[in-house]
């Protein structure tokens, strides 16, 4: 065909094929994007321009309109490429080709010479605005294949840097067309024309489908295909040299036998060599092959003996890295529930959280994963229009995996798990065989999977058996604790109750007895009454604190709140056991009391409650102890109310930590109840296991807490004990706490040591 013909109707022609294109894209598409609807401008911008090239071209009045018409294509393309990248500011693309298009006209309008001195004999007539007009062009498209190609270094994901790819290479070929237009020679314009047809073609492909082929790929396969060609035909040539040569010094005829021997030799050996090429060249260029069959009975019989979840996801992620060489991966486990599907990571490789999530009921992502017997890549899920309608949350934890591959592990419908698969190293996409062997695997886990669960399962159950079991020990223990406070009563008690009976008895008796023989002398009878009173005045401070715990039981300690100075309460309840105190050698200090504000409290009850801790104190402290009891204020956290804290340190025997709590229940003691010499302030003088009992009722029906902090109990060391009570300030807020004891704060041991120096 002759090539002025050519070039005189290929802008026609192509100018179809544009419009050919616009329609079917306006076809197919059924969702218009932003990018399809420039994309679009830019298939209607270049019809245009090629019927004015067909039309116009030579005329004179504006010898430069082509060049106006092919910027506003790159202008729209780079808008297209705004959105197709996701880049941030589309509209920046509009101001620079705008800025770019007023400057060439203004120096159109400025400079109409021909630039004579460029090319005189160029039809085109260049002027300075062509000339403008070219650097524009370079400008718009440059920066749009370097920023694209930034955007593809930057992403870590094969599919999505194949998009980009595919992307890159066809406004790569489209440009390359178009710069064809600016050089002059004959057949420039219509290689121009054919080569940008091409890369718009590929555009429109890349914007109307998110199914694109592997750029990379495809591109080392062509070049190994063109090598093993090059490597196959090279021994054919050679084979037809030595013909040739041949040929040329025997006489015709006389070697045919050898020559059909030699041909038959290389049709032989022709195969077996191209089938060496085609392995080596596969080898070095594709990366190493996998025999599938090899690699599923391997696995097979590695997860066959795998019982446990976490490690069936190690060996499956194993395997898979081993094989295609990923450094993240995960096995995942679906579990189908009233709200939903529940997925739970089983990390395996790299950093993943395991942290359960749910996709609601008839998640199209679960059903599609669950029927289809197939690997699901995260670019399908990310382009895919199937998944538009993916709810936030669930394409937000989908994102957050950075996973490229989902491959579903199913029995029939029901979907129990999913092989995650992170990028492989290379940078490479997952090549079919690679997805089709991943499935493959998947398949094989089904029952390993079944198994490792139900033993999962079992080791949970047994776990919260074993839990269980403890519980119902620790309730036994305390069970019979209890029990044996129940009997220990009873000893106590009767002790108790029975040594002032006795005495009064038995001093009633000696007191009948000298009566009658009228022996009893003035000096005689006080003394023995004196006895008797003070026998008397121990069983009715038993009986009191036998009631008050009765109370405490029955109906909780009913308090009537004063304003109440903690100095006073501290001194009433120092007072009846000072004597002791001093006659025991022990120091007694006073810390901080002064300074506290006075408390709204029953002020009877507390001063009953600090007795018991001083007088604990002194009875569990050998002589020339030290008995410590500082007091500050804790100030308010919730604007109700402020909190005294005061704590009763001494130097004595200590409480194993075993007893903490128990020593606060009704009639506990520890050791042996017989064991025990009475008395109230004698070192290790018995009582009946009620005051720290009734100290717990008053501080709490106030509102506050008491606990006790020691080391544990040693003679020979005196580790001391430290008996701990907060109590608010305020009465309406103790009210309110009183409910809910816990609510009381409690300070830290070490800045309570602090304030103690
Ligand atoms: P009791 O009337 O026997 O003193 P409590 O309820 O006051 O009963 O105390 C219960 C038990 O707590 C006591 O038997 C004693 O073993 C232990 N205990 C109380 N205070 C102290 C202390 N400061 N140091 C050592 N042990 C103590």
């Amino acid at each position: 065909m002759d090539l002025t013909f050519i070039t005189t109707f290929s802008p026609l022609i192509t100018a179809a094929g544009y419009t050919l294109v616009l329609i079917v894209l306006l076809v197919r598409q059924e969702k218009q994007e932003q990018q399809t609807r420039w994309f679009l401008g830019f298939l209607a911008s270049s019809t245009i321009w090629h019927l004015f090239l067909f039309f116009f071209l030579a005329n004179e009045l504006f010898p430069n309109a082509y060049i106006y018409l092919l910027l506003s294509g790159t202008l729209l393309l780079g808008i297209t490429t705004s959105f197709y990248v996701d880049w941030p500011r589309h509209r920046l693309w509009l101001i620079w080709g705008a800025v770019a298009t007023v400057i060439v006209v203004v120096v159109d309008v400025l400079f109409p010479a021909p630039i004579t001195a460029l090319a005189p004999e160029i039809p085109l007539r260049p002027t300075m605005g062509g000339f403008t007009a070219l650097l524009a062009w370079l400008g718009l498209s440059g920066s749009l294949l370097v920023r694209s190609w930034r955007n593809y270094q930057q992403t870590s994901f094969p599919w999505h840097a194949n998009r980009l790819l595919h992307w890159i290479v066809f406004a790569f070929v489209t440009f390359a067309g178009e710069g064809f237009f600016f050089i002059n020679l004959p057949w420039s314009m219509v290689a121009g024309q054919l080569l940008r047809f091409v890369g718009v073609i590929g555009l429109a492909r890349a914007v109307s489908s998110h199914r694109l082929f592997d750029v990379r790929t495809w591109l080392s396969r062509s070049v190994s295909d063109l090598f093993v060609l090059f490597m196959s035909v090279i021994p054919a040539g050679l084979l037809l040299l030595a013909l040739q040569y041949v040929n040329r010094y025997i006489e015709p005829g006389s070697l045919y036998i050898p020559f059909f021997l030699v041909t038959a030799l290389a049709f032989m050996l022709y195969q077996p060599y191209r089938r060496l090429i085609n392995r080596l060249v596969s080898r070095v260029m594709l990366g190493s092959e996998f025999q599938t069959g090899k690699v599923v009975r391997g696995y097979s019989q590695t997860i066959s003996r795998t019982l446990d979840v976490e490690q069936l996801s190690l060996v499956i992620i194993g395997t898979i890295s081993e094989l295609l060489e990923i450094s993240r991966g995960s096995l995942m486990l679906v579990s189908q529930q009233d709200k939903g599907h529940e997925i739970e990571p089983v990390p395996a490789m790299g950093v993943i959280a395991r942290t359960k999530v749910f996709f609601r009921p008839g998640s199209r992502l679960i059903e599609i994963l669950a029927t289809q017997h197939q690997p699901l890549l995260q670019y399908e899920i990310d382009f895919n229009p199937d998944y538009t309608n993916l709810p936030d949350e669930e394409r937000a934890w989908l994102t957050q995996q950075e996973m490229e591959l989902y491959v579903p592990v199913h029995t029939g419908t029901d979907l129990t798990g999913l092989i995650a698969l992170g990028p492989k190293n290379s940078g490479l996409a997952y090549r079919p065989n690679e997805l089709e062997l991943v499935q493959i695997l998947a398949d094989q886990t089904v029952v390993a999977l079944k198994n490792a669960r139900l033993y999962s399962e079992l080791n949970h159950q047994n776990d919260r058996i074993r839990l269980l079991n403890t519980d119902l020990r620790q309730q036994n223990q305390r069970l019979e604790t209890l029990d044996k406070i129940k009997s220990d009563f009873i000893t106590i008690a009767s002790h108790e109750l029975r040594t002032p009976l006795t005495q009064v008895k038995g001093y009633a008796d000696i007191l009948t007895a000298m009566n009658e023989e009228s022996h009893l002398t003035r000096e005689q009878t006080r003394e023995i009454v004196g006895h008797i009173n003070r026998a008397s005045l121990r069983l009715e401070k038993l009986i009191s604190a036998m009631l008050d715990a009765s109370q405490l039981e029955v109906s909780g300690m009913e308090l009537s709140f004063i304003p109440a100075k903690v100095e006073t309460i501290i001194q009433l309840a120092i007072d009846p056991i000072a004597e002791a105190i001093r006659g025991r050698q022990i120091k007694l200090h006073l810390r901080g009391l002064p300074d506290l504000p006075p408390l709204q409290a029953d002020f009877k009850r507390l001063v009953q409650a600090m007795h018991n801790l001083i007088g604990n104190a002194v009875k569990y402290t050998p002589d020339y102890g030290t008995i410590t009891l500082s007091a500050w204020l804790i100030p308010s956290n919730d604007d109700i109310t402020d909190y005294v804290e005061m704590v009763v340190a001494d130097t004595g025997i200590g409480i194993d930590a075993e007893y903490h709590e128990l020593i606060f229940e009704k009639f506990f003691r520890i050791g042996d109840p017989e064991l025990h010499s009475s008395g109230t302030t004698k070192f290790k003088g018995a009582g009946p296991g009620l005051g720290l009992h009734i100290v717990k009722g008053v501080i709490e029906a106030h509102g506050g807490r008491v606990w006790v902090e020691s080391e544990g109990e040693d003679e020979q060391r005196l580790p001391g004990s430290r008996f701990h009570v907060v109590v608010p300030v305020d009465a309406p807020a103790v009210l309110s706490l009183s409910q809910d004891p816990s609510a009381a704060p409690r300070r830290q041991p070490n800045r309570r040591i602090d304030l103690l120096r």
